[in-house]
């Protein structure tokens, strides 16, 4: 079952715009490359009239002197705004069928203490997966209640400091960590609030989601029968069954999350109603009513001009239809929903500021007829320029682990000049060190200039190491004209601290 849509732009037929052959077959020559696409990019960022790139007025050169660079540059209010699209449209989706839902922003994506602030008080929830994502929503000052903790293998000390701070959830993902959750709660004389996640067979990604019976991964609860097992019984109905009866438990629901930087709802839609399909099941031979149900996150966002998420809103609305009438058909009243959105929330609202240092260009072979050859066609070269910046795989990491495309634009200046295909690496010893696989720049960039890449808001800095001892970035966030650090960045003392230093002879 794969519904797919292929990325791909139709290829520049008019050869003055025609791009180059070493480019990926998305990747279109953009008609002005100092223009901003804008769903790439965060509130209040534009060119300014001297042409620099600025946020809510303040220009790059401004945030740079100021701060540094590499640097994570956030606006809090398209944060803020965000993280309220997805509250708003939810709720509307799903007034009538469970008067709302509760959006978990995922904090793995990004999390410190001003983010939590900002999360609780756009009416968020807060989904952490450590001991020490929970200290710092500890520290933000949200109430456990509205926080919970996933992760497939928590610690026995992340469990007691779950109920110390009396989480609103805990997402079990296996039968021992069950028995494990009820036990240590009991022996507390406490009850945890547990949802169990399962592993619905569903995996979507953009514009593609396939559906398999059983499943090869970590994670969470099988739904497939098991005929091994004594009982022939699924995992996830074993652990339904053995939660209700624990003392030390009291199960709310089910959990499921399907994947990332996912653009259609169709896998969203067939996750809730597999999901729904067993809690009828179960309702029908355990009498067990679950009041809750969590359709995860994995919404997707723009990376590049070929990237086309749907709007918080349509995604709702079909999740809604889907819920709606999943329940009616199974006879079952809807549990109340909940979604975990992460990188939809976040990843916009941040680009990385870079300053230009070495360029170089190379000469690559590549398909093309040589225009004096004689002997047939012969392979011609084409070139690509090498942009490196002062940062890389330490402060973007999804390039190398991931594949993951960026893009970038000049950012201190405009440009008149031509486009060359170019590919922005970092200044580590690596050469997979990519932080732009292809982009297209104007060919007068030169030591100096700034760069920006939108879309770094997720999985970057969260992601970010000491590669090379390379002092990790520090992230501003600005609202309303001001820029203020949330995270400083790291200083070579601090990559020092660590070091318990020479033996003493
Ligand atoms: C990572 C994760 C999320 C958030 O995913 P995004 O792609 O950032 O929306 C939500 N729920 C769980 C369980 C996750 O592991």
């Amino acid at each position: 079952m794969t519904a797919q849509t292929p990325r791909t732009v139709a290829p520049a037929t008019d050869p003055q715009t025609a791009g180059s052959p070493l480019a990926p077959q998305w990747l279109g020559v953009p008609d002005d490359l100092n223009h901003l696409h804008e769903p790439m990019w965060a509130a209040g960022v534009e060119r300014n009239a001297a042409g620099e790139l600025s946020i809510d007025g303040m220009p790059v050169s401004a945030l740079k002197e100021e701060f540094g660079t590499p640097l994570f540059v956030m606006s809090e209010t398209d944060f803020r705004s965000r993280a309220r699209a997805f509250k708003d449209s939810f709720d509307e989706a799903f007034a009538d069928i469970c008067g709302g839902v509760d959006v978990y922003y995922a904090g793995k994506s990004f999390l410190c203490t001003a983010v939590v602030r900002w999360v609780d008080e756009e009416g968020l929830r807060l989904d952490t997966a450590s001991g020490g994502e929970l200290a710092v929503a500890a520290r933000g000052g949200i109430a456990g209640a509205r926080v919970a903790l996933h992760g497939n293998n928590k610690s026995d000390s992340e469990i007691n400091r779950a109920l110390d701070m009396g989480l609103g959830r805990i997402v079990v993902d296996s039968l021992a960590e069950l028995d494990r959750v009820g036990t240590i709660a009991a022996a507390r004389n406490a009850v945890a609030k547990v949802m169990l996640r399962l592993t619905p067979g569903v995996h979507a990604h953009t514009h593609e989601f396939i559906a398999t019976a059983h499943e090869d991964q970590k994670f969470g609860l099988s739904m497939a029968a098991d005929s091994t097992d004594r009982t022939g019984l699924s995992a996830a109905e074993e652990a339904v069954a053995a939660a209700s009866a624990h003392p030390g438990i009291d199960l709310l629901g089910l959990h499921c999350h399907i994947g990332s930087q996912i653009f259609e709802p169709d896998g969203f839609a067939l996750a809730a109603k597999k999901l729904l399909t067993f809690q009828a099941a179960v309702q029908s031979s355990y009498g067990i009513v679950l009041p809750e149900l969590d359709l995860g996150g994995g919404y997707g966002i723009a990376y590049t001009p070929v990237d086309t998420p749907r709007p918080p809103a349509e995604i709702a609305q079909a999740m809604a239809d889907v819920v709606r009438s999943t329940c009616r058909e199974l006879g079952i009243s809807a549990p109340r929903i909940s979604i975990e959105p992460g990188r939809a929330i976040v990843g916009t609202s941040t680009f990385t500021l870079y300053e230009v240092g070495t360029l170089k260009t190379v000469r690559v072979d590549g398909p093309g007829v040589q225009e004096e050859a004689t002997d047939g066609p012969a392979s011609v070269t084409h070139p690509r320029r090498y942009v490196s910046v002062d940062g890389g795989m330490s402060d973007n990491a999804r390039p190398v682990l991931y594949d993951a495309d960026y893009s970038a634009v000049l950012a201190s200046r405009t440009s008149p000049a031509a486009p060359a295909l170019s590919r922005v690496v970092g200044k580590h010893c690596e050469s997979g060190d990519i932080v732009v696989r292809d982009v297209y720049l104007p060919e007068d960039v030169a030591a100096g200039d700034l760069l920006a890449v939108p879309g770094t808001g997720a999985y970057c800095w969260a992601l970010s190491s000491n590669y090379n001892y390379l002092a990790r970035p520090g992230v501003v966030a600005v609202r309303d004209g001001a820029a203020r650090l949330i995270v400083r960045g790291e200083t070579e003392e601090d990559l020092l601290n660590r070091d318990m230093g020479v033996a003493s002879a």
